[in-house]
């Protein structure tokens, strides 16, 4: 008998493959309940363009074989001390298990009686939603966040028919970027066949409109909410593992249950959530460290976005809040946050080349790159 360590992974995500190839010198089984292998989540909309899914898959089967990777189709219900268990009865055994369930998309229960709505966080949500959209005549995003942006202009390219986003903020990306910059990214948009209604607040919905509160009646033959995630921590919850908005992890992402961490969307570190890419590949690498024994405190990276909408390139990084600085010429607009001097944080409208240049100047002195 082998005296590696058994490594089990929750969920087929970013964070659990990249847990996988980091592990070293331990089993590794890989078990997620989705019916495709792993793939690139932030691509899905390509799939309402036409695209199979296979073609977004993060490694071919033969990767998980050459690596020595077990890879297992089913569910997990329940985290036991030793093992988890899986809906068809199966009992996996682990030395070493890792949580990496991701998240879920949010609904909202609008009153009225429309009959359906969709959200896309899955592969499987995508390919019902191109389903629909390709005989629809209209198509409403509820959420004006990066997610339901993407999948507007998606859509528009991809369909012709009148998309509309509803937000409820007064602008589109509040989180990453000022208003300005925001009206010139919804200009573009309409370009594109995309509205944007802002301070839209919902108050029913049928199967033909959404009706907003001013009075307002929206065509959406298809409705979608991109309202944000819930981190998936049902089922660490219901084994006795310590659970507030998401699983919760100390600074080497270990959870409270012994021999069990946790990685990605569902995770919790102190009052932080995260729900985005980036973090869930530096945690899958973090987690794997830290199950191989080694003292590592994961500190996440400064928060940034990269969104392209009709054309033009978004970069949002760090922190949006101090000075305003505002360099404009043409089509490109650079806001810097400054505060004590210090640069915390960045947008950039059409200058992605400028990316790397300005993180790595956030948190030094403003003006002296
Ligand atoms: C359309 C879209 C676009 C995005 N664009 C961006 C972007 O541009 N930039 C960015 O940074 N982020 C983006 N994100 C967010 C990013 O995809 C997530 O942050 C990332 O996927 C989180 O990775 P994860 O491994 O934690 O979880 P996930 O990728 O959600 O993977 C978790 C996996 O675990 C499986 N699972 C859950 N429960 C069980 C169970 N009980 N048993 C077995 N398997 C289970 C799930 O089915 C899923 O396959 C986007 C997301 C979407 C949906």
């Amino acid at each position: 008998m082998s005296n590696r360590k058994r490594a089990v992974i929750i969920g087929g995500g970013i964070a659990g493959v990249q847990a996988a190839s980091s592990l070293k010198e331990m089993d590794v089984t890989l078990i997620s309940n989705e019916p495709f292998l792993p793939y690139y989540r932030m691509r899905i909309e390509e799939i309402l363009g036409g695209k199979d899914v296979q073609s977004l898959y993060i490694h071919p089967r033969d990767w998980y074989e050459e690596k020595g990777i077990e890879y297992l189709e089913g569910n997990v219900s329940l985290i036991e001390k030793d093992a988890v268990l899986l809906d068809d009865g199966k009992r996996v055994p682990f030395d070493r298990l890792l949580i990496a369930t991701g998240s879920q998309a949010r609904r909202l229960e609008l009153p009225g009686d429309r009959k359906e709505s969709f959200v896309l966080r899955t592969a499987s949500d995508a390919i019902a939603l191109r389903k629909v959209l390709e005989n629809a005549d209209s198509f409403t995003v509820v959420g004006g966040g990066l997610l339901g942006l993407e999948a507007a202009y998606a859509a528009a390219c991809d369909f012709h028919i009148p998309v509309n986003v509803i937000e409820t903020a007064p602008y589109i990306l509040p989180r990453q970027l000022d208003e300005d910059s925001a009206i010139l990214l919804q200009k573009k948009l309409a370009e594109n066949g995309v509205s944007v209604i802002v301070s839209g607040e919902i108050e029913s919905a049928d199967d033909h409109f959404v009706y907003l509160k001013d009075g307002r009646k929206v065509q959406s033959a298809v409705l979608c909410f991109s309202v944000g995630v819930n981190p998936g921590k049902d089922i660490a919850a219901a084994s006795g593992i310590a659970t507030d908005r998401g699983i919760l992890v100390d600074s080497h992402l270990r959870t409270s249950m012994e021999n069990v961490w946790a990685a990605g969307d569902a995770v919790q570190l102190g009052d932080r959530t995260f729900g985005l890419a980036v973090y869930a590949r530096e945690m899958g690498i973090a987690a794997a460290s830290s199950m191989m024994g080694e003292a590592v405190d994961y500190v996440p990276s400064e928060p940034s976005a990269l969104l392209k909408v009709g054309g033009i390139d978004v970069v949002s990084l760090g922190l949006l809040r101090g000075e305003k600085i505002v360099e404009a010429s043409g089509d490109t607009r650079k806001t810097f946050y400054v505060e004590d001097g210090i640069l915390k944080g960045a947008i950039l409208i059409n200058d992605k080349a400028s990316m790397m240049k300005v993180k790595a100047m956030i948190g030094r002195e403003y003006g002296r790159a």
